[in-house]
Protein backbone atom coordinates (compact mmCIF):
# COMPACT_ATOMS: atom_id res chain seq x y z
CA UNK A 1 0.00 0.00 0.00
CA UNK A 2 2.64 2.45 1.11
CA UNK A 3 4.69 1.65 -1.71
CA UNK A 4 2.17 1.80 -4.29
CA UNK A 5 1.30 5.12 -2.30
CA UNK A 6 4.66 6.56 -2.87
CA UNK A 7 4.51 5.20 -5.78
CA UNK A 8 1.47 7.20 -6.95
CA UNK A 9 3.42 10.14 -5.42
CA UNK A 10 6.59 9.58 -8.14
CA UNK A 11 4.72 9.20 -10.76
CA UNK A 12 3.03 12.67 -9.88
CA UNK A 13 6.47 14.72 -9.09
CA UNK A 14 7.37 13.47 -12.15
CA UNK A 15 4.71 14.34 -14.29
CA UNK A 16 4.58 17.92 -12.72
CA UNK A 17 8.62 18.00 -13.36
CA UNK A 18 8.05 16.73 -16.76
CA UNK A 19 5.32 19.45 -17.56
CA UNK A 20 7.33 22.22 -16.29
CA UNK A 21 10.23 21.20 -17.64
CA UNK A 22 8.22 21.24 -21.17
CA UNK A 23 6.45 24.54 -20.44
CA UNK A 24 9.67 26.03 -19.81
CA UNK A 25 11.66 24.41 -22.96
CA UNK A 26 8.44 26.46 -24.99
CA UNK A 27 8.74 29.41 -23.54
CA UNK A 28 12.35 29.59 -24.04
CA UNK A 29 11.64 28.61 -27.82
CA UNK A 30 8.93 30.79 -28.03
CA UNK A 31 11.45 33.90 -26.56
CA UNK A 32 13.87 32.42 -29.09
CA UNK A 33 12.04 32.30 -31.95
CA UNK A 34 10.18 36.10 -31.57
CA UNK A 35 13.59 37.01 -31.02
CA UNK A 36 15.12 35.40 -34.12
CA UNK A 37 11.99 37.31 -36.25
CA UNK A 38 12.51 40.54 -34.60
CA UNK A 39 16.47 40.50 -35.11
CA UNK A 40 15.91 39.35 -38.57
CA UNK A 41 13.06 41.92 -39.44
CA UNK A 42 15.28 44.62 -37.80
CA UNK A 43 18.54 42.98 -40.11
CA UNK A 44 16.24 43.80 -42.96
CA UNK A 45 15.34 47.22 -41.81
CA UNK A 46 11.57 46.17 -41.47
CA UNK A 47 11.28 46.03 -37.78
CA UNK A 48 11.92 47.43 -34.86
CA UNK A 49 11.44 47.00 -31.20
CA UNK A 50 8.33 48.69 -30.31
CA UNK A 51 5.30 49.12 -31.84
CA UNK A 52 5.28 48.73 -35.36
CA UNK A 53 1.64 50.09 -36.46
CA UNK A 54 2.45 50.77 -40.13
CA UNK A 55 4.40 47.62 -40.89
CA UNK A 56 5.01 47.37 -44.22
CA UNK A 57 3.38 50.77 -45.20
CA UNK A 58 5.11 53.48 -47.37
CA UNK A 59 4.46 57.30 -46.44
CA UNK A 60 5.65 60.76 -47.96
CA UNK A 61 5.96 63.86 -45.21
CA UNK A 62 6.04 67.11 -46.75
CA UNK A 63 8.05 69.55 -44.41
CA UNK A 64 9.68 66.23 -43.14
CA UNK A 65 13.17 67.96 -42.57
CA UNK A 66 12.67 69.70 -39.62
CA UNK A 67 9.38 70.74 -36.55
CA UNK A 68 6.52 68.57 -36.70
CA UNK A 69 7.33 66.71 -39.89
CA UNK A 70 10.56 65.41 -38.65
CA UNK A 71 8.80 63.88 -36.17
CA UNK A 72 6.04 62.64 -37.66
CA UNK A 73 8.72 61.10 -40.13
CA UNK A 74 10.98 59.31 -37.51
CA UNK A 75 7.17 58.06 -35.66
CA UNK A 76 6.65 56.26 -38.69
CA UNK A 77 9.82 54.97 -39.03
CA UNK A 78 9.60 53.67 -35.88
CA UNK A 79 6.57 52.12 -36.75
CA UNK A 80 7.96 50.00 -39.71
CA UNK A 81 6.87 52.13 -42.02
CA UNK A 82 9.27 53.31 -45.52
CA UNK A 83 9.27 57.11 -45.44
CA UNK A 84 10.11 59.68 -48.04
CA UNK A 85 10.57 63.05 -46.87
CA UNK A 86 9.53 66.02 -49.00
CA UNK A 87 11.57 69.09 -48.59
CA UNK A 88 11.92 72.27 -50.54
CA UNK A 89 15.35 72.21 -51.06
CA UNK A 90 18.48 69.17 -51.28
CA UNK A 91 20.42 70.47 -48.46
CA UNK A 92 17.59 70.44 -45.91
CA UNK A 93 16.37 67.01 -47.19
CA UNK A 94 20.05 65.71 -46.82
CA UNK A 95 20.32 67.05 -43.41
CA UNK A 96 17.25 65.27 -42.24
CA UNK A 97 18.07 62.29 -43.79
CA UNK A 98 21.53 62.30 -41.58
CA UNK A 99 19.87 61.98 -38.61
CA UNK A 100 18.26 59.26 -39.81
CA UNK A 101 20.76 57.31 -40.71
CA UNK A 102 19.47 54.41 -38.40
CA UNK A 103 16.32 53.27 -40.65
CA UNK A 104 18.65 53.22 -43.95
CA UNK A 105 16.93 51.34 -46.53
CA UNK A 106 13.47 52.76 -45.67
CA UNK A 107 13.75 56.55 -45.68
CA UNK A 108 14.78 58.27 -48.71
CA UNK A 109 14.67 62.48 -49.85
CA UNK A 110 12.53 64.17 -52.54
CA UNK A 111 12.50 68.19 -53.14
CA UNK A 112 10.37 68.68 -55.78
CA UNK A 113 8.59 72.04 -56.20
CA UNK A 114 5.49 71.37 -54.11
CA UNK A 115 3.18 73.66 -56.46
CA UNK A 116 4.59 72.00 -60.13
CA UNK A 117 2.06 68.49 -60.68
CA UNK A 118 4.61 67.12 -62.86
CA UNK A 119 7.27 67.41 -60.68
CA UNK A 120 5.19 66.33 -57.87
CA UNK A 121 3.60 63.33 -59.93
CA UNK A 122 7.18 62.17 -60.73
CA UNK A 123 8.70 61.90 -57.53
CA UNK A 124 5.65 60.41 -55.80
CA UNK A 125 5.89 57.81 -58.74
CA UNK A 126 9.54 57.28 -57.82
CA UNK A 127 8.81 57.04 -54.00
CA UNK A 128 5.92 53.98 -55.22
CA UNK A 129 8.58 52.47 -57.30
CA UNK A 130 11.49 52.30 -54.38
CA UNK A 131 9.10 51.08 -52.30
CA UNK A 132 6.16 49.14 -53.90
CA UNK A 133 3.46 51.19 -52.29
CA UNK A 134 2.04 54.58 -51.56
CA UNK A 135 -0.15 54.63 -48.49
CA UNK A 136 0.30 57.41 -46.81
CA UNK A 137 0.33 60.84 -47.74
CA UNK A 138 1.09 63.64 -44.87
CA UNK A 139 0.38 66.96 -46.47
CA UNK A 140 2.08 68.62 -43.61
CA UNK A 141 4.68 71.81 -45.02
CA UNK A 142 3.62 74.72 -43.86
CA UNK A 143 4.17 78.53 -43.50
CA UNK A 144 3.23 81.47 -41.23
CA UNK A 145 2.43 85.06 -41.20
CA UNK A 146 1.57 87.93 -38.82
CA UNK A 147 1.57 90.45 -41.17
CA UNK A 148 -1.09 93.00 -40.99
CA UNK A 149 -3.38 93.27 -43.84
CA UNK A 150 -2.06 97.18 -44.04
CA UNK A 151 0.99 95.77 -44.98
CA UNK A 152 0.27 92.54 -46.71
CA UNK A 153 1.43 92.25 -50.64
CA UNK A 154 -0.26 90.25 -53.14
CA UNK A 155 2.99 88.09 -53.54
CA UNK A 156 3.07 87.15 -49.77
CA UNK A 157 -0.43 86.11 -49.95
CA UNK A 158 0.11 84.09 -52.60
CA UNK A 159 2.78 82.65 -51.23
CA UNK A 160 1.24 81.67 -48.24
CA UNK A 161 -1.82 80.26 -50.17
CA UNK A 162 1.02 78.33 -52.49
CA UNK A 163 2.54 76.40 -49.89
CA UNK A 164 -0.48 76.20 -46.95
CA UNK A 165 -3.14 75.24 -49.92
CA UNK A 166 -2.18 74.69 -53.71
CA UNK A 167 0.60 72.19 -52.40
CA UNK A 168 -2.20 70.57 -50.42
CA UNK A 169 -4.09 70.04 -53.53
CA UNK A 170 -1.32 68.91 -55.78
CA UNK A 171 -0.22 66.77 -53.43
CA UNK A 172 -3.14 65.54 -52.87
CA UNK A 173 -4.06 64.66 -56.75
CA UNK A 174 -0.68 62.93 -57.32
CA UNK A 175 -0.89 60.37 -54.30
CA UNK A 176 -4.47 59.69 -54.62
CA UNK A 177 -4.01 58.53 -58.10
CA UNK A 178 -1.19 56.33 -57.36
CA UNK A 179 -3.73 54.82 -53.92
CA UNK A 180 -6.75 54.71 -56.43
CA UNK A 181 -4.72 52.29 -58.74
CA UNK A 182 -3.55 50.20 -55.38
CA UNK A 183 -6.52 50.09 -54.11
CA UNK A 184 -6.55 52.50 -51.20
CA UNK A 185 -4.27 54.87 -48.64
CA UNK A 186 -4.65 57.65 -46.38
CA UNK A 187 -3.89 61.16 -47.03
CA UNK A 188 -3.66 63.26 -43.71
CA UNK A 189 -3.62 67.43 -43.62
CA UNK A 190 -2.02 69.91 -41.33
CA UNK A 191 -5.07 72.16 -40.60
CA UNK A 192 -4.79 74.58 -37.45
CA UNK A 193 -6.01 75.50 -34.01
CA UNK A 194 -7.02 79.00 -36.16
CA UNK A 195 -8.69 77.31 -38.49
CA UNK A 196 -11.75 77.44 -35.69
CA UNK A 197 -11.54 81.13 -34.97
CA UNK A 198 -9.09 83.19 -37.34
CA UNK A 199 -6.12 85.67 -35.96
CA UNK A 200 -5.80 88.92 -35.19
CA UNK A 201 -3.07 89.52 -38.02
CA UNK A 202 -1.90 87.42 -40.81
CA UNK A 203 -4.79 86.97 -42.36
CA UNK A 204 -3.68 84.70 -45.29
CA UNK A 205 -2.66 81.91 -42.81
CA UNK A 206 -6.26 80.95 -40.86
CA UNK A 207 -7.74 81.56 -44.83
CA UNK A 208 -6.01 78.60 -46.03
CA UNK A 209 -6.60 76.70 -42.86
CA UNK A 210 -9.97 76.86 -42.88
CA UNK A 211 -9.68 76.12 -46.71
CA UNK A 212 -7.40 73.05 -46.01
CA UNK A 213 -10.08 72.11 -43.52
CA UNK A 214 -12.97 72.35 -46.75
CA UNK A 215 -10.70 70.49 -49.10
CA UNK A 216 -10.10 67.54 -46.27
CA UNK A 217 -14.14 67.37 -45.92
CA UNK A 218 -14.39 67.74 -49.76
CA UNK A 219 -12.04 64.46 -50.50
CA UNK A 220 -12.87 62.63 -47.86
CA UNK A 221 -16.93 62.14 -49.26
CA UNK A 222 -14.96 62.00 -52.98
CA UNK A 223 -12.15 59.47 -51.94
CA UNK A 224 -13.87 56.97 -49.79
CA UNK A 225 -15.32 55.18 -52.92
CA UNK A 226 -11.63 54.30 -54.14
CA UNK A 227 -10.89 53.13 -49.52
CA UNK A 228 -9.18 57.02 -49.39
CA UNK A 229 -9.41 58.14 -45.99
CA UNK A 230 -9.35 61.58 -45.69
CA UNK A 231 -8.31 63.50 -42.25
CA UNK A 232 -6.58 66.53 -40.67
CA UNK A 233 -4.72 67.31 -37.83
CA UNK A 234 -5.34 70.81 -36.13
CA UNK A 235 -2.66 71.43 -33.57
CA UNK A 236 -2.66 74.51 -31.08
CA UNK A 237 0.46 76.36 -30.17
CA UNK A 238 3.01 73.39 -30.37
CA UNK A 239 6.98 74.19 -30.01
CA UNK A 240 8.77 74.14 -33.41
CA UNK A 241 10.44 77.25 -35.17
CA UNK A 242 7.35 78.45 -36.50
CA UNK A 243 6.22 79.26 -32.92
CA UNK A 244 9.81 80.37 -31.88
CA UNK A 245 9.35 82.84 -34.29
CA UNK A 246 6.41 84.32 -32.70
CA UNK A 247 6.78 87.15 -29.93
CA UNK A 248 7.46 85.98 -26.41
CA UNK A 249 4.48 87.41 -24.86
CA UNK A 250 2.32 85.93 -27.78
CA UNK A 251 3.23 82.80 -26.84
CA UNK A 252 3.03 83.01 -23.55
CA UNK A 253 -0.75 84.74 -23.63
CA UNK A 254 -1.49 81.34 -26.07
CA UNK A 255 0.09 79.42 -23.51
CA UNK A 256 -1.81 81.11 -20.48
CA UNK A 257 -4.94 79.88 -21.99
CA UNK A 258 -4.62 75.97 -22.71
CA UNK A 259 -6.27 73.96 -19.91
CA UNK A 260 -3.64 71.88 -20.00
CA UNK A 261 -1.31 74.16 -19.13
CA UNK A 262 1.31 73.46 -22.06
CA UNK A 263 1.56 74.37 -25.50
CA UNK A 264 1.92 71.24 -27.35
CA UNK A 265 4.94 69.22 -27.81
CA UNK A 266 5.83 68.21 -31.91
CA UNK A 267 5.60 64.27 -30.66
CA UNK A 268 1.51 65.03 -29.57
CA UNK A 269 0.86 66.09 -33.26
CA UNK A 270 3.00 63.14 -34.46
CA UNK A 271 1.39 60.49 -32.29
CA UNK A 272 -2.31 62.11 -33.90
CA UNK A 273 -0.66 61.43 -37.08
CA UNK A 274 0.30 57.75 -36.07
CA UNK A 275 -3.44 57.26 -35.23
CA UNK A 276 -4.64 58.39 -38.62
CA UNK A 277 -2.39 56.89 -40.95
CA UNK A 278 -2.82 53.48 -38.82
CA UNK A 279 -5.52 50.62 -38.87
CA UNK A 280 -7.46 51.42 -35.79
CA UNK A 281 -8.31 54.68 -37.02
CA UNK A 282 -10.24 52.49 -40.40
CA UNK A 283 -13.99 53.89 -40.16
CA UNK A 284 -12.66 57.67 -39.66
CA UNK A 285 -12.52 60.28 -42.64
CA UNK A 286 -13.57 63.55 -43.08
CA UNK A 287 -12.43 64.32 -39.25
CA UNK A 288 -10.45 67.00 -38.18
CA UNK A 289 -8.85 66.33 -34.89
CA UNK A 290 -8.02 68.75 -32.40
CA UNK A 291 -4.84 68.31 -31.08
CA UNK A 292 -4.36 70.94 -28.45
CA UNK A 293 -5.02 70.76 -25.01
CA UNK A 294 -8.57 71.91 -25.30
CA UNK A 295 -7.48 75.25 -26.52
CA UNK A 296 -10.10 75.43 -28.56
CA UNK A 297 -12.60 73.86 -26.27
P1 LIG B 1 8.33 74.54 -39.27
O1 LIG B 1 8.55 75.91 -39.83
O2 LIG B 1 9.21 74.07 -38.20
O3 LIG B 1 8.36 73.47 -40.46
C1 LIG B 1 7.68 73.70 -41.65
C2 LIG B 1 8.15 72.71 -42.68
O4 LIG B 1 7.55 73.03 -43.94
C3 LIG B 1 9.67 72.77 -42.89
O5 LIG B 1 10.17 71.45 -43.03
C4 LIG B 1 9.80 73.54 -44.18
O6 LIG B 1 10.97 73.19 -44.91
C5 LIG B 1 8.56 73.05 -44.91
N1 LIG B 1 8.26 73.93 -46.01
C6 LIG B 1 7.99 75.26 -45.97
N2 LIG B 1 7.86 75.71 -47.23
C7 LIG B 1 8.04 74.65 -48.07
C8 LIG B 1 8.02 74.48 -49.48
N3 LIG B 1 7.80 75.50 -50.30
N4 LIG B 1 8.24 73.23 -49.97
C9 LIG B 1 8.45 72.19 -49.16
N5 LIG B 1 8.49 72.29 -47.82
C10 LIG B 1 8.29 73.52 -47.30
O7 LIG B 1 6.81 74.52 -38.85
P2 LIG B 1 5.97 73.48 -37.98
O8 LIG B 1 5.57 74.19 -36.75
O9 LIG B 1 6.65 72.17 -37.88
O10 LIG B 1 4.67 73.39 -38.91
C11 LIG B 1 4.30 72.22 -39.60
C12 LIG B 1 2.84 72.33 -39.97
O11 LIG B 1 2.07 72.46 -38.77
C13 LIG B 1 2.49 73.56 -40.81
O12 LIG B 1 1.53 73.21 -41.79
C14 LIG B 1 1.86 74.53 -39.81
O13 LIG B 1 0.97 75.43 -40.40
C15 LIG B 1 1.19 73.55 -38.88
N6 LIG B 1 0.91 74.09 -37.55
C16 LIG B 1 1.91 74.42 -36.70
C17 LIG B 1 1.59 74.92 -35.44
C18 LIG B 1 2.65 75.29 -34.44
O14 LIG B 1 2.29 75.87 -33.39
N7 LIG B 1 3.92 74.97 -34.68
C19 LIG B 1 0.25 75.09 -35.07
C20 LIG B 1 -0.75 74.74 -35.97
C21 LIG B 1 -0.41 74.25 -37.21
Amino acid sequence: MNINENSMNDVHLTDDKFVLDRLRISLGEMYNFSQGILEKGEARGIAKKGDCMLKEKTAIVTGGTRGIGFVIAKKYLENGASVAIAGSRQETVEKALSELKEYEGRVMGIWPDLCNPEAVAEAFSAVRDKFGALDILANNAGISSRTSLYEYTLEEFSKIVDINLKAVFVCSQAAARIMKAQGGGVIINTSSMVSQYGQPSGCGYPATKFAVDGMTKSLARELAKDGIRVNAVAPGVTRTDMVAALPKEMVDRISAGIPMGRPGEPLDIANAYLYLASDLAEYVTGAILRVDGAAMV
